[in-house]
């Protein structure tokens, strides 16, 4: 019965129901987490190849050049042609670099703090204030840099197909908004893919400044469950759109080989990757060329990655399933909580009822399982309705899964019933 239909009694006896089974879970002594959007063991396992590989035989790229010296900034060409058609860059205009994407977003934001980007009247630092639209739910680590680096963040809300425009037109309006962050497909947390027509429409619209950047972060583009999702040749609809400066593309294999020693890319406009390798020229010598050729081996092209790609949806689907099982079966009929299903990605968004997020963390919390800290999908980890909630599963073992989020849903029905008890006390 929906939770808002029990009378005073029956929510008691629904409280105290949900007390006694979080006390038995307490009593259990779990250690679980469901924090970690990374891959799991059996997911690393499937690239162990690339630990063998390049091997003494493969010295050279197909140009000639030693792989193992100095030099070759754009990253090796057989490693970028492979990526090129899936991320929609053409190959000329993609770099590819070590293993974090996130330190080229750091890097390109840095370097237009330092030196501003290619249109900039200023380097950013010189602007009074530098403000950057921030979808929510979105990435933490994108808020993150953006405190790190002193740039302001507006959340707007992230719709079924992207960015509510409105807000996003209003807000560019503003000249000190210089940049917005998308993950435009399989967003983390909440899973959404952007239209082609929401992207064509951020390209297009006038922006107050003239270097307003789009960090165009294509981390899950071939990280399909059910979906099957082709990334949106974005830089081709800026170029389209009189607009080919606007967006820098990001991508990497840290969730297709190794989290850890993978491959990073960026991708922009010719004039963006002159500027890129001008600024990156001056941090290193070249990237880790041994890296990309083994990669290249490995994945051997495209098809390569799409098949290694299914291997991973074998494994981690099922995952998904046993959390989208337990909400339905434990949650559904209170209607106190809504998910996402997403069709691929790493991450499912559990909203529960306004003002309890944050109970429900501390309750799994005191019952050892780990959650990420209610509000992290929210630029200062401000979520305003305090009912976010992202959920990790490709981790832990499909046990572990299950016996998290069965607790969970404990968690979720004990801070629901406190919260009714409380408003029908308080009336
Ligand atoms: N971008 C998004 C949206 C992510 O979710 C993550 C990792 O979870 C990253 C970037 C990190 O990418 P990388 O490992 O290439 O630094």
């Amino acid at each position: 019965m929906p939770l808002t239909e029990l009378s005073p009694d029956q929510l008691a006896t629904l409280r105290q129901t949900q007390r006694d089974a979080y006390d038995q879970l307490v009593g259990r002594g779990l250690k679980l987490d469901l924090t970690r959007g990374k891959p799991s063991k059996a997911q690393l396992d499937l690239s162990n190849e690339l630990l063998s590989l390049p091997g003494p035989e493969h010295l050279t790229d197909a140009a000639g050049a030693d792989i193992r010296n100095y030099g070759g900034g754009q990253g090796l060409e057989e490693i970028r042609s492979i990526f090129a058609p899936l991320i929609k860059v053409p190959v000329a205009d993609l770099c590819a670099g070590d293993n974090s994407s996130l330190a080229l977003m750091h890097d390109t934001l840095a370097w237009s703090v330092l030196h501003g980007p290619v249109g900039a009247p200023r380097p950013w630092s010189k602007e009074e204030k530098v403000t950057f639209i921030c979808p929510v739910p979105g990435y933490d680590r994108h808020f993150a840099l953006c405190e790190e680096l002193g740039i302001e963040m507006v959340p707007v809300p992230l719709t079924a197909d992207g960015p509510d425009l409105d807000a996003v037109r209003e807000l560019v309006a503003r000249p000190d908004v210089k940049g917005l962050w998308a993950v435009p497909t399989y967003a983390n947390p909440n899973g959404v893919i952007y239209s082609e027509a929401v992207a064509r429409e951020l390209v297009s619209m006038p922006t107050a400044a003239a270097d307003f950047r789009i960090f165009w972060d294509n981390a899950y583009s071939v990280h399909h469950l059910s979906g099957a999702h082709e990334a949106i040749d974005v830089l081709s609809l800026a170029d389209q759109a009189g607009n080919p400066d606007r967006v820098f593309v990001f991508a990497s294999t840290s969730k297709i080989t190794f989290a850890g020693a993978g491959v990073s890319f960026f991708g922009a406009s010719p004039a963006n990757v002159a500027w890129y390798l001008k600024h990156l020229g001056q941090r290193t010598i070249g990237p880790d060329k041994v890296n990309h050729l083994r990669h290249a081996l490995f994945l051997r092209d495209a098809d390569g990655v799409k098949a290694l790609m299914a291997r991973h949806a074998a494994i981690i689907g099922p995952k998904f399933e046993i959390v989208l099982q337990v909400l339905h079966s434990r949650l559904a009929e209170h209607e106190i909580a809504s998910w996402t299903e997403p069709e691929g990605g790493y991450f499912i968004c559990l909203d529960v009822l306004p003002g309890t997020a944050s109970r429900v963390v501390q309750l799994a919390s005191g019952a050892g399982i780990a959650m990420t800290p209610a509000g992290a999908a929210y630029p200062y980890g401000n979520d305003p309705d305090d009912r976010n909630i992202r959920i990790a599963p490709t981790y832990p073992d499909e046990t572990e899964v299950r016996e998290a989020m069965e607790g969970l849903a404990t968690c979720v029905l004990l801070a629901s019933a406190e919260r009714a008890a409380a408003e029908h006390a308080g009336r």
